[in-house]
């Protein structure tokens, strides 16, 4: 078989061995899999994707996607093309930086794969609306947002209506982090949900403070010295602001000397910044493998080819190549897709103030500027302006004086489309 030429049309060669799969049941496909013309039609004229994010997994998933046969493809991203995306993200070339994401990866596709249509939205999740996500049969995350994906797996739970079985859109959600990765199949209201596995989430790490003081061993615990203890103590009250070049480059330079002193190899500027600020390198064979798993599963769903993945597929690269599998379970005080109230234990002189910090940092909530009420009472809101300077002299006053022991407090911030019941036992 000779290469396809991409530019003279759409090549009839291009989905034969996709036809493999799809002409003939196999020994493991489900009995409602119809093989043949009918599930190929399905796949290639009716079924509508949405692809969520264009970065370097929208990259490799929207080719993915169009190679395997799915050619109602629609795309958002609400970012610009960066010099520094060009190294993983294959589809945009330098001419490109500036241009919008989704703009730039929809024609890629479409001049590169003659008959695919990739329709582009260049702007936020949260502009559109629930027709708009109805339209889709499936949708695919390819996102570095935690927001985002809390934002759009909420939207999905609520669109599901019991009595109408189209309103309910398989969500496939690819991360990665470094050589780590995740991929999962959400059937919103059915499986696990993202909000469910929250508390799944890598906190960023964290090295022991006697490491750094003492017994440094690697350029990372050179440079958090150079940040944590020598920063507050050369500068004092000085903020460090992880922007300012000059501010690295001081760190640059101290943590560097602490590293010769040490015989430690491998303090550089990049790998500075990256420590404050707090940034793993995307590494693009992670990307690959994630999102060859996520279209996998997509076109799984798609043809009941095969059975999809129940439900959370692991990735850890970090040592040689491991990968898990196993069935999140869903949660029943999942404030999306739960039903009940979460049961919270405070101390009885606990502030306002102090519940609404806990919210913040607790791992399986993480609300940010969380407002909180108790039935029709106020107890503090972060907006409009009126609302919250008449509720602020709550935040100084204790939980307990406002809500009785078992009572309920609601708590929603405009950022998520749900909010959480929290049940409250004083101890
Ligand atoms: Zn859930």
């Amino acid at each position: 078989m000779t290469n396809g030429n991409a530019s003279s049309g759409d090549w009839e060669g291009r989905y034969f061995h996709v036809d493999q799969i799809l002409d003939r049941p196999g020994p493991r496909t489900d009995p409602s899999f119809l093989a043949g013309e009918e599930v190929k039609d399905f796949l290639r004229n009716k079924c509508k994707i949405l692809v969520i994010g264009a970065g370097g997994l929208g990259c490799e998933i929207l080719a993915n996607l169009a190679l395997s046969g799915f050619k109602d493809i629609h795309v958002i991203d609400m970012d610009t093309i960066d010099i520094s995306n060009l190294n993983r993200q294959f589809l945009f070339r330098q001419k490109d930086v500036g241009q919008p994401k989704a703009i730039v990866a929809a024609e890629f596709i479409m001049n590169r794969i003659p008959g695919v249509k990739v329709t582009p939205y260049y702007g936020k999740i949260q502009d559109k609306d629930d027709d708009y996500y109805m339209q889709f049969n499936l949708v695919i995350c390819g996102l570095d947002s935690v927001e985002a994906r809390r934002w759009i797996n909420a939207t999905l739970v609520n669109l599901v209506d019991p009595e109408n079985p189209e309103s309910l859109k398989p969500l496939i959600d690819g991360g990665t982090e470094g050589f780590k990765g995740q991929a999962r199949v959400i059937l919103p209201t059915v499986t696990s949900c993202y909000e469910c596995s929250l508390d799944m989430l890598n906190k960023p790490t964290a090295f022991p403070i006697c490491t750094i003081a003492n017994t440094p061993r690697l350029p990372e615990h050179c440079i958090e010295w150079a940040s944590v203890l020598e920063w507050p103590r050369v500068h004092g009250d000085q903020k460090l602001d992880t922007d300012d070049p000059e501010h690295i480059g001081w760190l640059y330079s101290i943590a560097s000397a602490r590293a010769k002193e040490f015989k430690i190899e491998g303090v550089s500027w990049s790998l500075t910044q990256g420590v404050v600020k707090n940034i793993i390198p995307a590494i693009a064979s992670t990307n690959a493998i994630i999102a060859a798993s996520c279209c996998n599963e997509a076109f799984k769903i798609a043809t009941s080819s095969a059975a999809y993945l129940n439900n959370y597929f692991m990735l850890i690269g970090t040592d040689g190549v491991y990968s898990y599998t196993f069935e999140h379970e869903r949660r029943e005080d999942c404030p999306v897709c739960g039903g009940e109230a979460l049961d919270v234990s405070i101390g009885k002189e606990w502030t306002v103030e102090r519940l609404i910090e806990m919210l913040v940092e607790k791992q399986d909530i993480q609300i940010k500027k969380p407002s909180l009420s108790s039935g029709a009472k106020h107890i503090y809101f972060q907006a409009p302006p009126q609302l919250e300077e008449a509720t602020r002299p709550n935040l100084e006053k204790m939980v307990s004086e406002l809500v009785p022991d078992g009572g309920e407090i609601t708590v929603t911030a405009s950022s998520l489309p749900f909010s959480l019941s929290l049940r409250v036992k004083y101890v």
